[in-house]
């Protein structure tokens, strides 16, 4: 039976992605080595991530004086390593979820934190619009993309101070406006790559601000530096990342992605919506792309098991919910095909009919 992943991270990625990197575990370049045992710093794999990084700047549009880095410990080392380099005395915190929760969490070991808004008071089923940001804040740090809630951040704020976001689970699925930004982060295994690297796009001279010593792996300016060299970067996971970028290339560019994305939300809500049974979690006006959240209706909600062991039996891979939302949560990252959301939204009629 065919399979359809709607895993929330790690999650899908192309077939030929997988394939691609697969083949070079086997054997890369025809070295008659493995990716997995080639040194990084081998001449054929800094044209690896000299084309990750070109690829990076030409598909998100990135302005001259911003680095593209490849690094380790995933999105919640960045929850650290952001105060770290740039909180000087306090920073601002836009708390949509759970991972917002944690960065601003760490920010608070280094310095006052303002939260300048809050969707706690209805579970973080909306992203909070009109706040203040005080200009006296070192930076704003927001997650356009919150991959727990289903609700999604979907422009390029304006701030007044540096904008820092968390971009797990959005990248690549949207053109951006990255000179809004003083540094966008993300783990890689929502929709970039597998599990492994960390991406991380600052710019230049937003570094250097702040008084404290920081140790060297911390610091950005480390690795700007030395071009995610300065120890043995993750490879295979930046290889596989480098499969992905050229397919994303391939398929149309980021706009291209978006598009994709808004067919298989239309798809996917305009069912939820349409469906006797279900109803969505997110304010409609804060719904993601990515990760779309839907219950069963109160007088239905013992049927939630059933669903699962029906859409499961269907082919349908990873689309419990998260436990903070319960229900149900189908990720439709870049690889998610309409044929995916289709066979799923058919999956739900036919339970309707059913019950
Ligand atoms: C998954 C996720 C994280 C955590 O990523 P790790 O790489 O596992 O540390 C942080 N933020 C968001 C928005 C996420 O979706």
């Amino acid at each position: 039976m065919k399979k359809y992943n709607f895993n929330a991270g790690p999650s899908i990625l192309p077939r030929e992605v997988i394939e691609a990197t697969a083949a070079a575990c086997l054997d890369f370049n025809g070295s008659g080595l493995s990716l997995m045992e080639i040194s990084h710093r081998a001449k054929d794999f800094q044209p690896v991530v000299d084309e990750a990084v070109a690829l990076f700047k030409e598909l998100l549009n990135i302005p001259e004086g911003y680095s593209v880095l490849f690094l380790g410990g995933g999105a919640s080392l960045e929850f650290c390593m952001v105060p770290y380099n740039f909180l000087e005395k306090k920073a601002a915190y836009l708390n949509t979820g759970v991972w917002a929760t944690k960065a601003q969490k760490e920010a608070k070991l280094f310095g006052e934190v303002v939260e300048v808004a809050s969707s706690a008071d209805k579970n973080f089923t909306y992203i909070p619009r009109n706040f203040d940001i005080p200009t006296d804040a070192d930076y704003l740090h927001i997650t356009t993309n919150n991959t727990i809630y289903g609700t999604e951040l979907r422009e390029d704020l304006d701030s007044p101070i540096p904008l820092i976001a968390d971009m797990s689970s959005d990248i690549f699925s949207r053109p951006l406006d990255v000179s809004k930004y003083a540094l966008i982060y993300g783990g890689a295994q929502k929709n970039l790559s597998m599990a492994g690297v960390t991406f991380v796009i600052v710019k230049e001279d937003a570094l250097g601000k702040v008084s404290r010593p920081i140790p060297t792996m911390l610091n950005y300016q480390t690795h700007v530096k030395k071009g995610s060299m300065f120890n043995t970067p993750p490879v295979v996971p930046i290889f596989c990342a480098l499969q992905n970028l050229r397919y994303i290339k391939e398929h149309g560019g980021v706009a291209a992605m978006e598009k994709l994305a808004k067919e298989r939300a239309e798809i996917v809500y305009g069912e939820i919506d349409r469906n006797r049974l279900f109803v969505g979690t997110a304010e409609e006006s804060s719904r993601s792309l990515m990760n779309i959240t839907f219950v069963l209706k109160d007088e239905y909600k013992e049927l939630e098991k059933d669903f699962l062991e029906f859409a499961t039996s269907k082919g349908m891979v990873g689309v419990k919910g998260h436990r903070d939302v319960g229900g149900f949560r189908a990720s439709c990252y870049n690889a998610m095909t309409i044929e995916g959301v289709k066979a799923l939204v058919a999956c739900m009629q036919e339970f309707e009919k059913n019950h």
